[in-house]
């Protein structure tokens, strides 16, 4: 069986200890055994980091946008091969993992493209003779800590960024999914970055992500995960002073007025909540619907619900593939247990199912005849778990869809201009979506939430730039 190695240093780096990768779909399947780090190993990747720096810093946009382009222009070529494997470690169905790998690819491209446009400004000084040249320099050594849900998007949307402005990056993937993330560090080892301005260290986010987050020469940390991982985090990053960026949990409302297209509120619905296995901190998992329309839409969920296949990943036809592991799964069944407790109305599905391979498979749920207090309409549950919640009128969905201490994504399903258009300014979440499911989002434009999904500046696109750079003012006179 293949080894792992950490990347440190330019350098391939065994590990104080070695960990198996899972394939959900197949627990028989060990996907690669993958090196971990400690706190030691995690301060020699920031030494060598820090030593990289300069050169880095120095580098010219054109060097930068070679190495960003040649590695999206690979991602790109092997996204089949690069997706099967991100299919058999995280579990999601094939075309949703190729697609992406794709993503990865592009958003690679798109910060070459941006290490080109680093943005600045050149403004009169209120002075006679006096020129003022505002422009953006690298942070320095950046910390990035990301979850198991996509293996390479989200490591992309925060490495890519990080390079395209000059910055060297330690990059701590999390622990279930390390497979994607070291193919990404083989990537870039054969690119023309200096030594020590990538690298790669695996392990356990309470002693390797910790060491990141607390060490003086980690100048900015950027993590995607739980919100309760993320407060600490924001907490000790800080309070020594370093740029702290935090992408956390959603309980995503999708409201679906009686004026929706019924069976295109149904297919966003079904894929918002359901699809990725509803591992996505986007995930449409709470529905809220108008009386008018109600119990035809809850009919025709279920229908689809009904006609969806769930299994192994890899295989043709599957619409949902396993929850990524079995803690994960015990979590989601007694989501649906407590809901039960709670006295919800009506649960259908929801079962942890037997396939022909031995894996985590379980059939989606939906639960309806809720109250807004109920758990399932309250926290984050990150399986094919979604809720349904009555409303009586719009300012009814509207204010049980921003009854919720979250943020990310609000979704809308309706014909109605007036009622579109005053959701989009009154959803309480920064990324807002109408007649499209809260999950699936493009890659070259800002994502993040608001409350407590989000802590900092926006991910992807251009405004990338607030977080991995720092903004200098010189005043110029001749
Ligand atoms: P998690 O918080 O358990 O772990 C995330 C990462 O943090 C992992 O790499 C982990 O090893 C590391 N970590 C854990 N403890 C740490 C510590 N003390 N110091 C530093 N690092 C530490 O989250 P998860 O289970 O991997 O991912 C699921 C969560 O991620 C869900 O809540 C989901 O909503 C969220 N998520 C959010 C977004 C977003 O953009 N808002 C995207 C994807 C996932």
């Amino acid at each position: 069986m293949t080894r792992h190695h950490h990347y440190i240093g330019g350098e391939w780096v065994a590990g104080c200890a070695e960990a198996p990768n899972v394939n959900p779909s197949d627990t028989s399947d060990i996907v690669g055994l993958y090196a971990q780090a400690d706190a030691a190993l995690a301060r020699q990747a920031i030494a060598a980091a820090a030593q990289a720096s300069p050169a880095w810093a120095a580098s010219t946009p054109q060097q930068r946008f070679d190495v960003l382009d040649a590695v999206g222009a690979e991602l790109l070529a092997r996204r089949q091969e690069l997706g099967e494997l991100l299919a058999r470690e995280e579990g999601k169905t094939l075309p949703e993992a190729i697609g992406e790998v794709a993503r990865a690819g592009m958003i690679f491209k798109f910060f070459a493209g941006e290490a080109l446009r680093t943005p600045g400004d050149l403004l009169p000084s209120v002075r006679p003779g006096v020129g003022v040249e505002v422009f953006r320099q690298p942070v320095g050594v950046v910390g990035l800590i990301t979850p198991w849900n996509f293996p390479i998007a989200i490591p992309a949307w925060k490495i890519a960024p990080a390079l395209a402005y000059g910055n060297c990056v330690v990059f701590k993937p999390a622990d279930l999914v390390p497979g994607s993330a070291w193919h990404l560090a083989e990537i870039l080892s054969r690119t023309a970055l200096p030594k020590g301005a990538f690298n790669l260290v695996m392990g356990p986010g309470s002693e390797v992500g910790q060491t990141l987050v607390e060490h003086p020469d980690v100048r900015a940390i950027s993590f995607t995960g739980s919100v309760a991982t993320g407060r600490r985090i924001i907490a000790a990053a800080a309070a020594r002073g370093a740029k702290v960026q935090c992408e956390m949990g959603g309980k995503n409302p999708l409201v679906v007025l009686d004026d929706a297209n019924l069976a295109q509120a149904v297919e966003v619905a079904a894929q918002g909540a359901y699809f990725s296995t509803g591992q996505r901190c986007t995930a449409s998992s709470k529905l809220i619907v108008t009386d008018g329309v109600h119990d035809r839409f809850v009919d025709a969920l279920r229908a689809r619900l009904e006609g969806l296949k769930i299994g192994h990943a890899l295989r043709a036809g599957i619409d949902i593939g396993p929850v990524v592991d079995a803690r994960q799964l015990a979590g989601n069944l007694a989501h649906l247990e407590t809901a039960r407790a709670e006295g919800a109305g009506a649960i259908w599905g929801g079962e942890a199912v037997a396939r022909d391979t031995e894996g985590y498979f379980q059939l989606p749920a939906l639960v309806a005849q809720t109250t807004p207090e109920m758990a399932v309409n309250r926290q984050e549950i990150f399986g094919p778990v979604a809720s349904v919640l009555r409303a009586r009128d719009y300012d009814h969905a509207l204010h049980l869809a921003n009854d919720t201490e979250f943020g990310l994504a609000a979704g809308i399903c309706t014909t109605s201009l007036k009622h579109a258009t005053h959701f989009r300014l009154h959803a309480q979440a920064g990324m807002v979506m109408v007649n499209l499911p809260t999950a699936g989002v493009d890659y070259h434009v800002p994502f993040g939430g608001t409350k407590a999904s989000s802590y900092g500046p926006r991910e992807q696109g251009r405004h990338a730039a607030e977080f991995y750079t720092t903004v200098k003012t010189a005043y110029l006179q001749s």
